[in-house]
């Protein structure tokens, strides 16, 4: 399994840092993506990476809730660190697999609305010259999202914790992005199973977006990536396969979609 989407830099990892990430790898956990949210996850990211390089593969962005206004200086970092990589403890670089997490988030706060557009575009123009995919982060937002996405008709990537309609769905897919499939399926009542029906199994990404959405049965806790097995197990009734057939088309995806070996 591969956790497409973990801010295993959150301050609530710290504490039984290694331990967690052991109990991750025995469950069958291959790789853990750390997207970031604005310059000081720079830091916090290249921290944790640098000491699992080939488990924790870092991303970098401007996440539209970070999006104030010093969002230019932030993004001024951002691009430091897609050209250079990310400075570690030891002295290294760690290079960024994909721009994110990014994106418009109209859902608590519209005061940044216009900054979050010219953000989010810069990042996608920034993910297209570089050949990078980009971790998109869509809340309450979705039409200005995809009119973005429409301008940049060379652009790859994942919408993260994906829970839209049909016709999004496909449109997307057609458009070569991924969607990705977190603890969201597992809620009660959640229309996702449903719009699964019409989605290929190669157009899915397995994530966490921990230490939020902890699927049920561990709701409310802090996530974790072996986690995704619930989704899992999910997913093998809704493609009529095994558990197994999801990792592995999964795994494949996430490998393709991120260049990973
Ligand atoms: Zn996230």
């Amino acid at each position: 399994m591969i956790d497409t989407h973990c801010h295993i830099d959150d301050p609530q990892y710290v504490a039984d840092f290694d331990a967690f990430i052991r109990s991750q790898q025995e469950a069958g956990v291959k790789r853990i993506l750390v997207p970031g949210i604005n310059i000081d996850s720079l830091t916090s990211i290249a921290n944790v990476c640098y000491r699992y390089p080939d488990f924790l593969i870092p991303a970098v962005g401007l996440h539209p809730e970070e999006v104030k206004d010093d969002f230019r200086e932030q993004l001024n970092g951002i691009k430091r660190a897609l050209d250079e990589g990310l400075p570690t403890p030891d002295g290294t670089r760690l290079h960024p697999v994909a721009v994110g997490e990014i994106g418009l988030d109209y859902h608590w706060d519209i005061t940044y609305k216009s900054e979050q557009q010219e953000a989010l575009r810069t990042q996608f123009q920034w993910a297209v010259e570089r050949n990078l995919p980009v971790m998109i982060h869509n809340r309450d937002a979705t039409a200005d999202t995809l009119a973005m996405v429409r301008q940049f008709p060379a652009l790859r990537g994942v919408f993260h914790c994906f829970n839209g309609s049909v016709e999004v769905a496909t449109e997307l897919i057609q458009r070569g992005f991924y969607l990705g499939i977190g603890g969201v399926l597992t809620f009660k009542n959640c229309h996702l199973k449903d719009t699964l029906q019409h989605v290929p199994l190669t157009a899915l990404l397995l994530e966490t977006d921990a230490p939020y959405m902890a699927p049920v049965p561990h709701r409310g806790k802090r996530n974790e990536s072996r986690f995704m097995i619930h989704q899992v197990d999910l997913l093998a009734d809704i493609y009529n396969t095994t558990p197994d057939g999801i990792i592995r088309v999964t795994t494949d995806n996430a490998c393709r979609l991120f260049a990973l070996n």
